[in-house]
């Protein structure tokens, strides 16, 4: 862009740094040969019988907006497998919205609910767009730095000292992109004490819920005492249902905070495509069989990527969920970046440099392992090849000096 032109781009915006991953993956695409561990998406299709109630409502002619909240069947087949899932009941007519995935549903809640200097505490390492959307809703996002000699689970006594008179909203991912940390039950129980007592709003992003390892069972923090009445449920269906491209996701809260939301909605984007609303209503109906598959398979490949990485020497802890693990790469000697740099350089493999996640992700590159395993496979041999390469480098540098 000119500078002149970019001068006219607002303040705000020219602030917020682009995503590392984007930078990252901009260069991964211009070459072919690259085995990519990095962009957080299943590598499996969207189960046929979800894609075929999508294809169906076109052949009828489906083709038209639906109610800015979504359709009332699908928002009705949420409501019920949220009592199932988070133990939970929403009534589908005023206490959910079906949104442009769990991206939208984010976006319109920091806006609907901040006032500009408002704070918005979170923990990091974590997904990329929490504190840009923040701070584009005129927010000011407070991060807890989580730590890797505790699998980066967010201790309620750090999130206490974060409270501040300013402090509106304290924002939960768990499982958690990028470290598939899992929360103890008792932290998130002291969670939500805080909350209750400091009167705060909670936002929990359960995108990774359905994708948990090792027997766990999911809690949401909503089932604690006076928590529905100040929590909203972030959920979609681009991660447990193969779903990415469907952009399709869904927020549930009390009715005046989902109110307050579909004003922003209704004008943003009116509302979610409804091609897209028909796949999910069959995806809640009938699609538990193909996540428990799609479950298993992330489990079995977890457990190899988490051996092997600890085998050639990169410290990765055992995640609780979702489909990343967080490798320690402070043993290499070399930052982030420039492991993950020089390993899609010399070995054609892509992670993400830990960084992207936060300052409190340097030393670490998440690798995702939504990757059939054949490719995760060739993918680990050429890490391990890269990790020894380095280690001789080291010992002749040692040698030399
Ligand atoms: N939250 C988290 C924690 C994520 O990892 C992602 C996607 N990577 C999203 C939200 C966005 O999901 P969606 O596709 O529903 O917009």
């Amino acid at each position: 862009m000119s500078s002149s032109l970019s001068s006219k781009v607002a303040e705000r915006i020219r602030e917020i740094p682009r995503s590392g991953i984007r930078d990252f993956f901009e260069l991964v695409q211009s070459r072919g040969d690259v085995i990519s561990l990095g962009v957080g998406e299943p590598d499996f299709s969207t189960p046929w019988h979800i894609r075929e109630a999508a294809i169906f409502a076109l052949e009828k002619g489906e083709t038209c907006y639906t109610s800015n909240l979504g359709l009332l069947p699908l928002r009705k087949a949420i409501s019920g497998y949220i009592r199932g899932h988070c133990a939970t009941q929403y009534d589908p007519a005023k206490e959910i919205i079906v949104t442009v995935g769990v991206s939208e549903a984010l976006d319109i809640a920091f806006r609907a609910l901040l006032n500009p200097g408002d704070e918005v505490i979170y923990h990091e390492p974590c997904y990329v767009s929490y504190n840009p959307t923040i701070f584009m809703a005129g927010g000011v996002p407070v991060p807890i730095h989580t730590r890797p000699e505790d699998d980066f689970v967010l201790r309620a006594s750090d999130v206490e000292k974060a409270i501040t008179p300013r402090t509106k909203v304290i924002m939960l991912n768990f499982p958690t992109n990028p470290t598939g940390a899992f929360e103890p039950v008792e932290e998130l129980e002291k969670i939500a004490a805080l909350a209750v007592q400091h009167d705060l709003i909670v936002f929990t992003d359960e995108i990774y819920t359905e994708l948990l390892y090792d027997g766990r069972q999911h809690v949401s923090i909503l089932t604690f005492a006076g928590m529905k009445e100040r929590t909203v449920l972030f959920h979609g269906f681009s991660k447990a249902y193969a779903m990415t491209g469907w952009r399709l996701g869904y927020a549930c809260a009390p009715a005046e905070i989902i109110e307050a939301m579909m004003k922003v909605h209704q004008y943003a984007m009116l509302c979610a495509p409804i091609m897209s609303q028909r796949a999910a209503i069959e995806a809640l109906e009938n699609g538990a069989p193909a996540v428990e598959m799609m479950r298993q398979s992330y489990e079995q490949r977890m457990n190899v990527i988490v051996t092997r990485l600890n085998a050639m020497g990169l410290p990765t802890f055992r995640p609780g969920g979702a489909f990343y693990v967080f490798a320690d790469i402070r043993p290499t000697g070399l930052t982030s970046k420039e492991f993950s740099m020089r390993l899609v350089n010399e070995q054609s493999v892509a992670v993400v440099p830990g960084s992207a996640f936060g300052q409190s992700g340097e030393g670490f590159v998440r690798a995702c392992y939504a990757t059939a395993m054949p490719q995760l496979e060739i993918a680990l041999e050429r890490m391990a090849r890269f990790v020894s390469g380095l280690k001789s480098e080291s010992a002749a540098g040692d040698r030399a000096a």
